[in-house]
């Protein structure tokens, strides 16, 4: 279930050795910061920092650990493309479960074998950041309710006409392969009519 990159060391300290833990709770802390997310392969998330609390109920057959989350992390704005750190607060709950066989992990309960040692929350930690995240990433609005994002930046793609638009749109059509920043160009592009 974890799809990171595995030689990647530094995920490794995200992991909670609940072998050796008498029944009942158990505080964890951990830091997550760039080098955190530079190790997710495509993450959406440039940079970020955060600090990341555990609570962890040992019962007899099952973990339940209380997770919550504050930092804050830098995306691509939505609107200008250009960087934009956004809070981010996280609280919920992840069940671990024992089973011989493989079971699906679905964001809640996580599926172990018997034969394991300890919980790596890496994988959990980055999508309940990535989760807590705005559904559209972008600078937020100053006192007046105008986005505080680059005007230059801005400026730049108001400039595109429907004939250059669809311009590229035809290129895009001829070269197959979908391109970020045509698609980018699309989502502003529907976001203005
Ligand atoms: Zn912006």
């Amino acid at each position: 279930m974890l799809y990171f990159r595995t030689e990647v060391d530094i995920l490794k300290k995200y992991a909670i050795p609940y072998k050796g833990l008498s029944t009942g709770k158990h505080r964890f802390e951990f830091e997550v910061d760039d080098r955190f997310f530079e190790a997710f392969e495509n993450s959406e998330i440039k940079r970020g920092r955060a600090r990341v609390e555990v609570e962890l109920d040992r019962g007899s057959a099952l973990l339940t650990l209380e997770v919550e989350i504050d930092g804050e992390v830098t995306v691509e704005c939505d609107r200008c493309l250009e960087d934009c750190t956004l809070p981010v607060h996280y609280r919920g709950e992840l069940v671990v479960r024992f089973s011989e066989t493989q079971e699906e992990y679905d964001g809640e309960v996580m599926w172990l074998s018997p034969a394991e040692t300890e919980v790596n929350l890496a994988q959990y930690i980055y999508e309940s950041i990535c989760l807590s995240l705005p559904y559209q990433r972008v600078h937020p609005t100053d006192e007046n309710g105008r986005p505080t994002c680059n005007p230059e930046m801005l400026a730049r793609f108001r400039i595109v006409t429907p004939e250059e638009f669809g311009r590229i749109e035809q290129e895009a059509a001829e070269h197959g392969a979908p391109n970020p920043e045509f698609e980018k160009l699309k989502a502003l592009k529907d976001q203005m009519e």
